[in-house]
């Protein structure tokens, strides 16, 4: 099949990748002409994203159009939503906070409390401060503990922000799944997320979390995703507190935790992503040893020249060239059937 991809960036660079060893055509756009996606695409379209021309000829010449982020134009994306299986309501419903959160309490999901900001008066001590839209990697975002902060605070006119209850979570989790057009889900192993400074850091498979938690997982995000009429693999991040599981966010996309799949499990992420688009059935992962993932960031480039040279190690370069301070650059896999070994190589590799 023809795919059209829109945005080509890591994530767009490994769906890429998957759907080439399916031998399928791909046509990407992205404004860098030396985008990630490039190493795979048939053919590069070098413009903006919400360029209507470029989008139309990705329409006119493909059979399936997929997205990898969540920045484009919904407007014009709506007119081409019949060749879009992820659809734009799952767009609409997880670019905005608000919206997001609203649409999860809509189907009886704990919810993060959260309060509209319309002044600095109205933030909440103490509080985590986010901006609406546009916000990744922890950016848009302050904790507020602390009245002095808001005195020195400033909000931007052209931003919406809420401020959210802090929740002291024992740990934090991800439901990486893939739907297909039958609507058969199939889900991966639940990943443990570990955030510095909100940037995903590193994502572990180890012993499944506890049968309680993972029920809960499982019956949270299936009403969301066939609330959704998704199809595609997506992702769903969950604080978890005691027995409970609160919702946080949602992404309609491969999802960075999810890039343990490509070693720790024998259908990745992005092979199901493919194999949902183009109309074909979802595999049911099975997981395979013990896996963790770490993220790489411009500032520990390192990490990519020169490569830890163990065996159960698989280093993925973004092909960025640029060092710039955590903006992801690759992330490093980790997988053994002896997870005391792959803690250690983990630490040596990161000297923590
Ligand atoms: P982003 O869109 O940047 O991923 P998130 O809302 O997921 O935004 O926040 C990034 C990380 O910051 C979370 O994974 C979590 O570690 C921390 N965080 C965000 N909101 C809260 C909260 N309300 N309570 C505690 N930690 C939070
Ligand atoms: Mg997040």
């Amino acid at each position: 099949m023809r795919i059209g991809i829109i945005g080509g960036g890591q994530l767009g660079m490994m769906i890429a990748e998957a759907a080439k060893k399916m031998n399928h055509n791909i046509t990407s756009l992205d404004p860098l002409q030396n985008a990630s996606i490039t190493k795979f695409s048939d053919l590069h379209i070098a413009k903006d994203y919400d360029d209507e021309e470029a989008l139309e000829y990705l329409y006119e010449n493909c059979d399936v159009l997929t997205y990898e982020f969540e920045n484009v134009n919904l407007n014009l994306l709506d007119s081409y939503n019949d060749k879009l299986p992820q659809g734009t309501f799952s767009l609409r419903m997880s670019r905005d906070r608000i919206s997001e959160k609203n649409f999860a309490r809509s189907l009886g999901i704990p919810i993060v409390q959260f309060k509209i900001i319309k002044d600095v008066e109205d933030i909440v001590i103490p509080s985590i401060l986010k901006t609406t839209t546009g916000g990744y990697d922890g950016k848009g975002q302050s904790k507020i503990t602390e009245k002095t902060q808001i005195d020195q605070l400033s909000l931007k006119d052209d931003k919406t922000y809420i401020c959210e209850e802090i929740i002291n979570f024992d740990y934090e989790v991800s439901v990486i799944c893939s739907r297909d057009k039958e609507g058969t889900i199939a889900f991966f192993p639940i990943p443990i997320n570990n955030h510095v400074n909100g940037i995903l850091h590193t994502s572990t498979i180890h012993q499944p979390i506890e049968k309680i938690i993972r029920d809960k997982a499982y019956e949270y995000t299936t009403k969301i995703i066939n609330a959704l009429h998704y199809v595609g693999t997506m992702a769903v991040e969950y604080f978890v507190v005691g027995e409970d599981l609160i919702f946080n966010e949602f992404a309609p996309r491969p999802h960075n935790s999810g890039h343990y799949t490509i070693n720790g499990c024998d259908v990745s992420q992005f092979d199901n992503h493919v194999l949902a688009i183009t109309g074909q059935k979802v595999a049911f992962p099975k997981q395979e040893g013990y896996t963790t993932m770490l993220n790489v960031l411009g500032q520990n480039r390192d990490l990519l020249d020169n490569p830890c040279a163990k065996n159960n190690v698989e280093v993925y370069s973004y092909e960025k060239n640029s060092s710039i301070k955590n903006r992801k650059i690759g992330h490093i896999n980790i997988n053994d059937s002896n997870i005391e070994e792959i803690l250690m190589t983990l630490k040596s590799i990161t000297k923590e």
